[in-house]
């Protein structure tokens, strides 16, 4: 194929983006600024670098969404996943790498690429064409400021997140459906707390403990939006005038709650809800702990925990086609982080996605997304999906197309959905 086409960034996404074309004939002229310069948490000099931890997540895709997304990517031929198998160290159930031998392996294999060209250097405006950025979580300031300007300023500078919990696991003996002042609707949930309730959660965020922050991060986070444990230690009463104030909602007898926590849907689907105004800097197990002390969560599945953390991501849904492209110019592309997918492995996907879609383009066909059923699909669907308060999102079941029939088994029903993802990946990539 006489194409060139450029890929700017050599991380998760990019190294999977310009791999997948470079084998199918596409001339790839690969930037980053590695070796060179480095953003703040990058440090080796090779490509494709895991900056924090050296996990790759769950392995078994039939109990686990990232391992599903694992055996997808697999599928559809992910050069991360190959490195991966090739450099596992032993990590129970999880797949674990020995990180500079992954780098090392995935770098190796894009510089002796035949149709790979790297080029050390920062990009520092969008390409008119033919191109993919997966600058990452840190774009550098220059590339941002110019990525900002094609998308009508739709780009964070950093997550501030509430934890995403599954609609199924909730008590509804505890919460019920409906707006304040009477709205119906599906939109919202609400979830009661008494004054005992409400003071021992009021108390367990304020003694719970925190995520570090890295020194990079400090001061731009907590000047956009306050975490809850925050606000809660201004005061005891602080939250329920604010985040879990309970006007316009009332019990079966017309009584006003003490307190309220509100859930809202967080897709189409229904299947997810996030905890409206409990962006949080709390370490993953607190957060588990400290909001089950609300009846309505007690056996709540966190689908995704809260985060705030600097991260430059697209607002997708304004700016992006479901197959990555910018919805101004459809032969830019971006994939990774950068669009709102978030771990090195959703990373890696989103590479082999644009990747895939590009091609088709390439090739003067229209691209075909993976559907719903897929945890590729559902994620390409997030990030095109309608969504006022779009967040980055990670890999879970709680993304997938319900199964048709009901599995009330937590087990039984995440193989279902796998068995079926993987069914549904194997007959697109057929198509391909
Ligand atoms: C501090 C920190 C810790 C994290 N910890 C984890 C974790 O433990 N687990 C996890 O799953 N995820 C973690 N993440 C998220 C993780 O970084 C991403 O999921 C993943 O690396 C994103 O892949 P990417 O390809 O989008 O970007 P990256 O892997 O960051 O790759 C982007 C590449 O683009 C290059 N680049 C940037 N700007 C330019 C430019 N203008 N021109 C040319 N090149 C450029 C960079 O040098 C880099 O090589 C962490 C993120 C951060 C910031």
């Amino acid at each position: 194929m006489n194409k060139k086409i450029k890929v700017i960034g050599a991380g998760l996404a990019g190294a999977e983006a310009a791999y997948y074309l470079a084998e199918r004939g596409v001339s790839v002229e690969l930037y980053d600024i590695k070796p060179e310069s480095f953003t703040p948490a990058h440090s080796d000099k090779n490509f494709c670098e895991l900056v924090c931890s050296n996990s790759l997540k769950g392995k078994d895709p039939y109990s686990n969404a990232c391992g599903l997304l694992k055996e997808e990517m697999r599928i559809l031929g992910s050069l991360t996943m190959e490195a991966a198998e090739i450099t596992a160290v032993p990590a129970g159930g999880a797949l674990a790498v020995e990180r500079e031998r992954f780098a090392e392996y995935v770098t190796q294999k894009l510089k002796s690429h035949k149709n790979i060209k790297i080029i050390c250097g920062e990009v520092e405006t969008v390409p008119e064409e033919w191109s993919i950025i997966a600058t990452g979580p840190l774009t550098t300031d220059k590339l941002s400021q110019s990525i900002s300007a094609i998308c009508g300023g739709q780009l964070h500078f950093y997550d501030a997140s509430a934890p995403i919990v599954s609609r199924e696991s909730l008590d509804f003996d505890h919460c019920f459906f409906g707006d304040r002042y009477g709205k119906g609707g599906d939109d919202y949930i609400n979830c009661p707390l008494d004054k005992e309730q409400y003071e021992s959660f009021v108390n367990s965020l304020i003694s719970a403990e925190k995520a570090v922050l890295h020194d990079f991060e400090k001061r731009e986070i907590f000047e956009g939006c306050m975490p809850l444990e925050i606000m809660a230690a201004r005061g005891v009463e602080s939250l329920r005038f604010a985040n879990l104030k309970p006007v316009g909602l009332k019990d079966k007898n017309g009584n006003r709650f003490y307190a309220v926590l509100q859930l809202r849907k967080e897709n189409p689907l229904g299947t997810a809800y996030n905890l409206v105004g409990c962006q949080t800097n709390l370490k993953w197990g607190e957060q588990k702990r400290v909001f089950s002390i609300i009846p309505a969560l007690k056996n709540a599945e966190f689908l995704r925990y809260g985060v705030m953390h600097r991260n430059t991501f697209l607002n997708s849904p304004d700016c992006l086609n479901a197959d990555f492209s910018l919805k101004s110019n459809p032969t830019v592309f971006f994939a990774g982080q950068i669009t709102g997918v978030e771990g090195y492995v959703e990373s890696a996907a989103s590479g082999i996605l644009a990747a895939i879609h590009m091609l088709e383009k390439l090739n003067g066909r229209q691209p075909a997304i993976p559907d719903g059923t897929t945890v590729c699909g559902a994620l390409s669907a997030h990030i095109a999906g309608e969504n006022e308060d779009f967040q980055p999102m990670n890999a879970n079941f709680g993304v997938l197309k319900p199964l048709d029939k009901i599995i009330k088994d937590k087990k039984q029903r995440y193989a279902a959905l796998a068995q079926r993802a993987l069914e549904s990946v194997r007959a697109y990539k057929e198509k391909l």
